[in-house]
């Protein structure tokens, strides 16, 4: 029998005895039954006392050690003494609907002793009978929870709330936001996103340290709540990053989005003023990206887009600045999201597909490759890198796109190894930072090397700079180990990044590629010219190859000529083509393709 229901037989028991005896010493009976009871126990009388609510009857001393109230002070007074603000209503409703019923009811409740302090505590209530089975009383009996709930509550807080501010993080402020929109319609009202990264926050934290980039934090989110109402959410999303949640706003969209602007710009002069963080006077300031909803057909994520990306805006605008998500930044956004449909559908249908643009020797033979992915829709044609690299390294598709890559390069290989004027070309394949930083990017391409059978020194991988300024040490370690399997590895598009000689003489490149936008003010620009030489004299010092790309003219591989540099890239030589095209170059089948403007450059290597 379940201790509910044991401890009904026996109130109703006692109960009996109690109306049998008749006794006046009512209570003295009944405590000496229930008195044994580790848990608190309330008696109340069926009728409610009008304008009271239920009347105690009766307590234990478990309940009066429990509540601070002895007996005498408790009984006659109404069950409402033991509630108080935090008592939560919708729970008071639920169990007189119960009693109404006459049905047992069991729930946890917030309860306040004599002397103010709060207790949570399980109520299991139901209604005792008489011998004629009419319901004389209710009895309540109480079960101390407050340590269970305090537990529970520090398990949500951190779930929900930012350890370093205090703040509600991500989980939460979206999961409101999820619950906004709903609201915010039914209501005909409008809400509001600000979307606010502080500026230049990574050199506060690098220049001063961590505890003083954490400190600015903390004053950042001290600021931003004082900025707006106790019924708006302010949350750290993560870094640098707050979302700012306004509800109940006008229910016109413009007269909102004027609130938003207001509170928007309130927050950007308040943030701008100097922070005083331990010894160090600090400025500091945020970029801001807003926008308004009505809950009408909304989603989260799309909102949470739109500010992000006029967020971006104000950052472009040169930051400590507010931008509003408008109809242009909508057509982006539209694109972005069609882009990243498309590559998600052209990964499942194999939509891809590998352009190879030559590399030639300074005698004009080629000895490689640069593999050029191309998406082939269906119904846009032929779609350049240029328009889907930057979405599939935001969504992080450029992973599986960039081991699909590695696949197709290393296939094509040892599909050369068996034909003899291709055996000796090698592959260049571009790697993003995203990819190269997956924990497992080495054994991916091992893997691929040895799923193809293709030679890991006839595979060259081309990194840009970007991918260093995470962590040098991986960097160095990741480049190393493939190298030592025979993988080259090329630092594409020099001069553009940091091109900072530390890295480059730390990092185990064999090759570097001069930028196109430098070859192409070859020879004219006095500057390029001289960037170009010294970038060519610094690789001859660190005995580096070096590539030049983008060539398009007889005088620009004239100039890179007379100044030794290795291999030649570019229009010059061949746009990037097909495979089948590539390898008629090689056999000498076509040495007037449209595409191939240079045929007095190129030639089999070896004849
Ligand atoms: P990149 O690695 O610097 O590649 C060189 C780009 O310059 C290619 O554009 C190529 O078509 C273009 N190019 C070559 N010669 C000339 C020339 O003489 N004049 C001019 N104006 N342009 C020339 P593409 O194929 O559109 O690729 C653009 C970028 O997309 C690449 O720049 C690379 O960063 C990225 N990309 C391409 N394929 C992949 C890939 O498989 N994975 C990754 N992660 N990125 C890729
Ligand atoms: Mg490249
Ligand atoms: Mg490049």
């Amino acid at each position: 029998m379940n201790i509910f229901l044991q401890h009904r037989t026996e109130l109703a028991a006692a109960d009996q005895i109690i109306d049998d005896l008749q006794v006046e010493h009512y209570s003295d009976l009944a405590s000496r039954i229930l008195a044994c009871s580790d848990d608190g126990i309330i008696i109340c009388d069926v009728e409610p006392v009008e304008g009271l609510g239920m009347r105690i009857v009766y307590v234990n001393e478990a309940f009066s050690r429990d509540s601070g109230y002895t007996f005498d002070e408790i009984v006659g007074k109404s069950l409402k003494i033991l509630q108080g603000p935090q008592t939560d209503l919708a729970t008071l409703i639920r169990i007189r609907e119960a009693l109404k019923a006459w049905q047992p009811i069991r729930e946890e409740v917030l309860i306040y002793k004599k002397n103010g302090e709060e207790v949570w505590q399980s109520l299991n209530i139901f209604p005792v009978a008489n011998q004629q089975g009419l319901f004389t009383h209710w009895v309540a009996m109480q079960h101390n929870v407050s340590r269970r709930r305090l537990a529970e509550a520090q398990v949500s807080h951190l779930a929900f709330y930012d350890h370093l501010t205090g703040l509600p993080n991500r989980r939460l402020v979206l999961d409101r936001l999820q619950h906004a929109l709903p609201t915010t319609s039914r209501k005909h009202e409008c809400g509001g996103l600000l979307y606010i990264d502080v500026d230049n926050f990574k050199m506060v934290n690098d220049s001063l340290g961590h505890h003083i980039g954490d400190e600015l934090l903390r004053q950042v989110s001290g600021r931003l709540r004082a900025c707006v109402r106790a019924t708006d959410t302010v949350a750290r999303l993560g870094g640098d990053e707050f979302l700012v949640l306004l509800e109940g706003l006008s229910d016109s969209l413009d007269t909102s989005a004027s609130q938003v602007m207001g509170i928007g710009e309130k927050i950007r002069e308040c943030i701008a003023k100097p922070y005083q963080l331990k010894q160090h006077t600090v400025d500091c300031s945020v970029s801001i990206g807003a926008t308004v909803f009505q809950g009408q057909g909304e989603v989260v994520d799309e909102l949470l887009k739109r500010a992000d990306l006029a967020m971006y805006q104000a950052k472009a605008q040169g930051r400590n600045a507010l931008r509003f998500f408008d109809g242009d930044m909508q057509s982006a956004m539209n694109s972005r999201v069609a882009v990243e449909r498309d590559l998600r559908t052209g990964l499942k249908k194999d939509w891809f597909s590998l352009f190879y643009q030559p590399q030639v020797d300074s005698n004009g033979h080629i000895v490689g490759a640069e593999a050029l992915v191309r998406l082939q829709h269906p119904v846009r044609g032929l779609v350049l890198p240029a328009d889907f690299i930057a979405v599939a390294e935001e969504t992080g598709l450029i992973v599986p796109l960039g081991d699909w890559v590695m696949n197709a390069a290393c296939d094509q290989l040892a599909q050369w190894a068996a034909i003899p004027v291709m055996a000796d070309l090698s592959i260049a394949v571009n790697v993003s930072a995203r990819q190269f930083h997956q924990e497992h990017f080495v054994n991916s391409v091992r893997a691929a090397l040895a799923r193809s059978g293709a030679r890991a020194s006839r595979l060259k991988i081309e990194l840009t700079e970007s991918v260093s300024l995470v962590c040098l040490k991986e960097t160095v370690a990741k480049i190393n180990a493939l190298r030592e399997d025979g993988v080259c590895f090329c630092l594409d598009d020099f001069g553009t990044g940091y091109s900072s000689l530390s890295y480059l003489r730390q990092l185990p490149f064999d090759q570097i590629k001069i930028d196109q936008s430098f070859v192409q003010d070859l020879p004219s620009s006095l500057a390029a010219c001289s960037i170009v030489r010294t970038i060519i004299a610094l690789g001859k010092t660190l005995n580096l190859g070096i590539v030049a790309e983008g060539v398009e003219s007889q005088s620009q591989q004239d100039f890179l000529k007379d100044h030794s540099c290795t291999l030649y890239q570019g229009y010059l030589y061949s746009q990037p083509i097909p495979v089948e095209r590539l390898m008629d170059l090689r056999m000498g089948k076509s040495t007037t393709s449209r595409l191939f403007n240079g045929p007095a450059m190129l030639s089999q290597s070896g004849d």
